[in-house]
């Protein structure tokens, strides 16, 4: 007890030295000796769990390597279940993250009474816009960022309308109205969030454009209109592919909106870079725009191809983009330093919305990291003192990494099986095996805790097992909002 006081004493005397304004009480002085932070970076891993997180590590550079998200200076656990559910989607999760709200399942960003209605579909499969049956709006911190005159920008692999960036910026009873999801992007038209001022989003970069572009070109909107072509008559920026992004000035302040594919963007490892850009490009050009308001500004990253590579229980592809997701991170970092050398303005929070079934079987040798010629830790299980693929009870090899829940699992004796090899399990493709036996991609969320890491101005706010909710106070906090 003594030792703390006189711990406390000390922080409170180098916040005075510091230069801090106002005197704290001893509780709050390690808290604030940074300014508030301008600039707000929050990366989302879709899906990444701590499981998946360990396998990504020991992919991408072995055992005692380290990923940019293993060094953030602090770290939490942070609780994910929705105002329904046990187990949230990504909507609830990333509206908790945004509103400090818990929803129901498939809700984005509405008060916890709004049910999770799903609207009729229309002809081309789109669920058609509904009032909610009860239910309103709550703030987004991106529409606390703008009306602070902050600047506002999202960046994804998924489509830019899918629950997790839909979540920053609209307001729905049901993810699936991602067509309503687009125009409310498009600021004076039919459907747009007002909330977020007069000007829209100033960077918006991903997939989607089918729900930006009339059925009659295409696109999935039943409407007719075309939300680009109405962007574009506004002064917006619009870019289709990877030359016209880098082409993009950044020092001009004109809202951005790129989007490179009808859908999802590519997994990293499959994507034509002629055509779609890499999540750190997007990331990087996205922060040269932001960085222009000396207000600050408020950008997501999202990585969203790692829930997808999940669900379809296909491990190495979940592990590459997380390994992308972290150089997004890393670049991220870098780039902000060089505007902000020790981050004093900035605050760059890398959580995940929820976790995936996952695992990493009992007792596997070191393998260090995946090259060309070994899987590492794709492998086969290898027994510990001898470097023997290790059996299972009914006598047949397993892999390292398995799921609780996927699309492949062995019905009867594994031993009557025909036996793993490791060129099998190296595949780019190789869905590996599931205890529950799913539909071909549905493997599930978890319900587990996940990680959060943060780095710079207020990062020192996180801390010990929150609840998703919390982080919204606290981002808020670091923000001085
Ligand atoms: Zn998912």
């Amino acid at each position: 007890m003594h030792m703390r006081l006189t711990l406390l004493a000390a922080a409170s005397a180098l916040a005075v030295l510091a230069g801090c304004a106002s005197v704290q009480p001893p509780s709050q002085a390690l808290i604030h000796t940074h300014a508030p932070a301008k600039n707000i970076i929050f990366f989302l891993g879709d899906g990444m769990g701590i499981n998946t997180l360990t396998a990504a590590r020991i992919y991408a550079v072995g055992e005692e390597g380290e990923l940019t998200l293993d060094t953030l200076p602090e770290s939490a656990f942070v609780k994910t279940f929705s105002n329904d559910a046990q187990v949230t989607d990504s909507a609830a999760s990333m509206s908790a993250y945004m509103t400090g709200v818990k929803v129901n399942n498939n809700v984005l960003s509405m008060s916890s009474d709004t049910p999770a209605t799903a609207p009729a579909l229309d002809a081309a499969g789109n669920r058609l816009a509904g009032r909610c049956a009860t239910g309103r709006p709550v703030a987004t911190l991106a529409e606390l960022a703008r009306q602070r005159g902050m600047s506002v920008g999202v960046v994804t692999t998924t489509r830019v309308t899918d629950a997790t960036p839909g979540a920053v910026f609209a307001h729905v009873c049901h993810r699936g109205m991602e067509n309503d999801i687009a125009a409310a992007l498009v600021p004076g038209g039919a459907g747009y969030n007002a909330a977020l001022g007069a000007r829209g989003l100033d960077v918006l970069l991903g997939g989607g454009s089918a729900h930006f572009t009339p059925s009659a070109k295409g696109g999935k909107r039943s409407d007719g209109r075309d939300l680009l072509a109405e962007l574009a008559a506004q002064g917006v920026r619009t870019v289709a592919d990877s030359a016209q992004l880098r082409a993009v000035d950044t020092s001009a302040s004109a809202p951005l909106v790129g989007l490179f594919a009808a859908h999802d963007l590519s997994f990293d490892s499959m994507r034509d870079a002629a055509q779609q850009p890499s999540l750190p490009e997007m990331a990087g050009k996205a922060i040269g725009i932001l960085a222009n308001n000396p207000k600050g500004f408020f950008l997501v990253v999202e990585g969203g191809m790692i829930d997808l590579a999940l669900h379809n229980s296909n491990a190495r592809r979940a592990l590459q983009e997380t390994v992308v997701f972290d150089n997004a991170l890393k670049a991220a970092i870098a780039q902000m330093r060089a505007i902000d050398p020790d981050l004093k303005n900035t605050l760059i929070v890398a959580t995940a919305d929820h976790d995936h079934s996952l695992l990493l079987n009992g007792y596997a040798r070191r393998t260090g990291k995946t090259t060309p010629a070994e899987p590492g830790v794709l492998g086969l299980m290898r027994r510990v003192d001898n470097n023997e693929i290790k059996l299972d009870a009914d006598g047949a090899p397993f892999t390292i990494i398995g799921f609780g829940a996927g699309e492949n699992r062995v019905r009867g004796s594994r031993g009557a099986a025909p036996h793993l090899t490791s060129a099998q399990v190296s595949a780019d493709d190789y869905r590996q095996e599931a205890v529950v036996r799913t539909e071909p991609g549905y493997e599930t969320h978890s319900g587990t805790d996940v990680y959060l890491g943060a780095v710079g101005a207020g990062a020192a706010r996180f801390g010990g097992t929150i609840d998703n909710t919390r982080v919204f106070e606290l981002i808020k906090a670091a923000a001085g909002w």
